[in-house]
């Protein structure tokens, strides 16, 4: 699976150098490609901003260099079509726009991606990327417009990493055991159990006794139960979701 980051800080995206991902791309699995968004300009500055039509606070990013930017990453996907906009659209690689105005990101969502070939990334910084250049990158992408949440970054590059890395693991080979993945928290609409190691005491608390029992049967129902409770206290939006699904 290949992934093209975009961006005005291509340094930042090094740490997908190390851990698992690190291990991934070492082993041929998950390929990340960063391109520096100022290599598309060319004025001395190398400018990527300027200031907004109608007026308001801060810049916003000139759509040109992100048009000569993602031209350049489309043509280099895995399925590139000699002539992009014939591409049909399942073929089309996906360009992921991280906003706090778009959809929200979701495990569900992540699984989705790690089934494609090519993901592309547009870092956005400032005020955010000329509207212009969603509709037009429609011919070389299907184009998804993402929120890692309901708070603002400063940039999309925190948003680039969560999302490779959520939807990276899930590339069959990134993750050792892919058991451990079938368990995790949202793969079922609930929140993860809690979760304890050795020693079964320490500094004065225990484990819960029906985890040393041996009993199978019984850990699973206890955990289950865990699972629906924590749903319930912390997520009453996921524990709506899943019990409507009863
Ligand atoms: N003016 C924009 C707004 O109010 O929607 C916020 C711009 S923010 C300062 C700069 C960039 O950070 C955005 O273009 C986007 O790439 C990224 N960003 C900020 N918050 C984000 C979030 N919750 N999810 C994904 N990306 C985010």
């Amino acid at each position: 699976m290949r992934f093209d980051v975009v961006t005005i800080f291509p340094e930042y995206l090094a740490v997908l150098d190390v851990s698992l991902l690190g291990r991934a791309r070492r082993e041929g699995l998950v390929d990340v490609h960063v391109h520096d968004l100022r290599d598309f300009t060319f004025d001395r500055h190398r400018t990527v901003d300027d200031t907004p039509y109608g007026g308001g606070a801060g810049m916003v990013m000139k759509p040109e260099p992100w048009a000569l930017a993602l031209e350049h990453v489309a043509a280099q996907g895995p399925a590139a079509p000699a002539e992009p906009s014939s591409a049909a659209p399942g073929d089309r690689p996906v360009l992921l726009v991280p906003t706090p105005s778009g959809e929200r990101f979701t495990q569900r969502f992540a699984r989705e991606l790690a089934e494609r070939e090519h993901v592309a990334i547009a870092c956005g910084r400032y005020e955010g990327i000329d509207e212009r250049v969603f509709g037009w990158a429609e011919e070389l992408f299907e184009v998804r417009l993402v929120s890692l949440g309901d708070y603002v970054l400063n940039g999309g590059e925190v948003a680039a990493l969560a999302m490779i890395e959520a939807i990276g693991r899930l590339v069959p080979g990134v993750v050792g055991n892919p058991a451990s993945l079938v368990e995790e928290s949202h793969e079922d609409g609930l929140l993860e159990y809690p979760v304890y190691t050795k020693p079964a005491d320490w500094r004065g608390r225990a484990v819960p006794p029906v985890l040393l029992s041996g009993d199978h049967g019984k850990v699973a129902a206890w955990r289950r139960a865990q699972q629906e409770e924590r749903t319930r206290e912390r997520r009453p939006d996921l524990w709506a979701a899943y019990d409507s699904e009863d």
